[in-house]
């Protein structure tokens, strides 16, 4: 069974076909730009590379193109072999706890949540109607980067503030990267022999955005990022966790709204705030070997935010069987998981600085005598969303 598994932007549309059950990849790709006169189509498939720029000018045309090129590419015989799709939709506030199928009572119930989201919602949704006017008989399922931290009991959900900010606007934690933290999770509890429902497991996804989950027993317990995904632990261009007097503070000293001072703390902060020089890891490694002052302080504020909430987390949990990375930065750089999991020596955990050089594989990375597994796991956000329309399409 073909599954395309979905995540579109305001201006882009990544998409990869699987076949299912077998979890094969069959094509993937990206269209960037769309509504620009050089919009990028780009796809890889059987070890080619077919990439146009051309004048897209919406989602719709997007969807179109693809689907001729799947066809046109002989990926596929005919469209009749997709038997879904699955939609990355950011928000489902606490409306969606799980993938549902998509039909017009959902489509109004992600508008309604789409305050909560007023950059990402709108975005997936116009990806889904794409979807559906093109593919009208194939079942169309939503997946939520929210629903997997619904689990959260309210004393991890609910902030210390009036109660009817809650009541009346839904002010809560909610997390993101659930997708990601349950695969990942998933995984762990393979790698370390035990079914999830016996597994405790730390997952920090750490990408140009980044969170944390606590995994108890297959449940999300607790994450990192909060009612948007500016709080938990410092990243690329924002701050995680501030004292929020500091928006009003810096608001007046530089006579800035509080519209600006909080896009300040989502796009000029983390990485890119502190060291002034870059939002990406590579570039701020490389000045970290130069002995640029700033930025080592930039990956190592970033890395005890990241071993504070590790050890909250141990605490949570009542203990730990593995602390998986993933995620670009999580995968890849290694001396950012060194230098995270140097500050954990109080839990007995010890990295096997040889195995940590490994990239993007999974893999066992602690030493044999470690108290708590340290993992690398790549994550596969889009298996997740089409492990999820499998399920809910049959
Ligand atoms: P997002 O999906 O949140 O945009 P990614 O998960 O793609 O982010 O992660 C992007 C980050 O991963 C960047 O900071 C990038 O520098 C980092 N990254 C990717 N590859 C490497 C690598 N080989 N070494 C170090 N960092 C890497």
């Amino acid at each position: 069974m073909k599954i395309i598994a979905v995540n579109a932007g305001s201006s882009s549309l990544k998409f990869q076909l699987l076949d299912m059950p077998k979890e094969t990849l069959l094509a993937s790709g990206v269209v960037e730009r769309i509504g620009l006169n050089d919009s990028i189509f780009t796809i890889k498939y059987n070890g080619e590379r077919n990439k146009e720029i051309t004048s897209i000018p919406t989602h719709s045309v997007a969807v179109e193109m693809l689907l001729e090129k799947l066809v046109g590419l002989n990926i596929l015989k005919t469209l009749n072999e997709i038997e879904g799709v699955g939609h990355r939709v950011v928000h489902g506030g606490e409306l969606f706890k799980d993938s549902v199928v998509i039909n017009a009572e959902v489509i109004k119930a992600i508008e309604d949540v789409s305050d909560l989201a007023p950059l990402h919602n709108p975005a997936n949704l116009t990806g889904i109607k794409a979807f559906q006017e093109a593919l009208p008989n194939v079942t169309t399922v939503a997946v939520f980067d929210t629903a997997f931290h619904q689990t959260m009991d309210p004393v991890e959900y609910m902030y210390s503030v009036p109660y009817d900010w809650y009541t009346k606007y839904g002010v809560r934690k909610y997390g993101f990267h659930g997708t990601s933290h349950k695969y990942v999770s998933l995984r762990a509890a393979d790698m370390l022999g035990k079914k999830p429902e016996e597994a405790k497991i730390i997952v920090c996804h750490i990408g140009n955005g980044a969170s944390l989950c606590a995994v108890k027993y297959g449940k999300s317990m607790d994450t990192s990022m909060g009612f948007t995904p500016l709080a938990g632990i410092a990243m690329g261009t924002r701050s995680g966790d501030i004292d929020p007097a500091i928006v009003q503070f810096i608001s007046q000293k530089e006579n800035k709204t509080l519209d600006e001072v909080i896009h300040e703390l989502n796009q000029k902060s983390g990485y890119l705030g502190l060291s002034g020089l870059s939002s990406d890891s590579r570039d701020l490694w490389e000045a970290v070997e130069r002995g640029d002052k700033k930025s080592i302080l930039a990956v190592e504020k970033q890395a005890k935010m990241i071993a504070d909430y590790i050890g909250a987390y141990y605490i949570s949990l009542e203990g730990c069987d593995a602390i998986c990375f993933t995620a670009g930065i999580g995968e890849n750089a290694s001396e950012t998981r060194k230098l995270i999991v140097d500050r954990l020596k109080a839990l007995g955990v010890e990295l096997d600085y040889e195995k940590n050089l490994t990239r993007g594989e999974e893999k066992i990375i602690s030493k044999d005598s470690s108290k708590i597994k340290i993992l690398l796991i790549p994550t596969n956000e889009e298996v997740m969303i089409a492990r999820d329309t499998l399920r809910l399409s049959k």
